[in-house]
Parts: C-alpha cells; sequence; structure tokens
C-alpha cells in the first residue's frame, strides 16, 4: 500500500466470513485499554486485539503521554501503523502515524 509517499506493508489477519460471525467472536471479547465490553469497538486487523473506539479510554500501564487506546495500540502494535475495523459498521480506518 502507498500512502502519503511512504511504502507500508501490512499482514492482515484473517475475519470471519460473515459480519454475523465477526460480531459475535468481537462481542465476547473485552477492551486491552480498559476491560470492559464495549459495544463501538475497534479490531485492530494487524493482530486481532479489541480496543474501545474512544479518546475517553486511555491504558494506565506505562502511558506517559495519556494516549488514547487506538493511538496507544497503533504505537505498540504496527509501529504506528495500524488498521482497525469498528465493529458498528465494519468501516475500516488506518491510524498512520
Ligand atoms: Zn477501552
Ligand atoms: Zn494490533
Amino acid at each position: 500500500m502507498l500512502l502519503f509517499g511512504k511504502r507500508i506493508k501490512f499482514k492482515f489477519i484473517t475475519l470471519p466470513d460473515s459480519m454475523i460471525d465477526f460480531l459475535t467472536h468481537f462481542q465476547k471479547i473485552k477492551c486491552i485499554g480498559c476491560g470492559n465490553e464495549e459495544k463501538l469497538s475497534l479490531v485492530c486487523l494487524l493482530c486481532g486485539e479489541k480496543l474501545c473506539d474512544s479518546k475517553v479510554c486511555i491504558p494506565k500501564d506505562n502511558n506517559p503521554k495519556k494516549e488514547p487506546s487506538y493511538l496507544y495500540h497503533s504505537n505498540r502494535c504496527g509501529n504506528g501503523n495500524t488498521a482497525y475495523i469498528t465493529t458498528e459498521y465494519g468501516d475500516i480506518f488506518f491510524c498512520l502515524s
């Protein structure tokens, strides 16, 4: 993928075949930032972890900059470049450094 002149390679996880299976699977998984089972969530397409789709969810451990979960995770999982899918509409967006 070529984004803003930078070539970035992503290796995505395999998702369930249907949206129902996707929702059923990820509904039960807790946010890795706060531990809650939020309905409006993001799933990292690089590792399959789930996190809140909210600026209010801020991981406490090892997070001196108080980054929200999606940014915190992106910096650790994908070196600042991550793709997320929303559990509400299945939208995909990229978090790029
Ligand atoms: Zn959370
Ligand atoms: Zn990840």
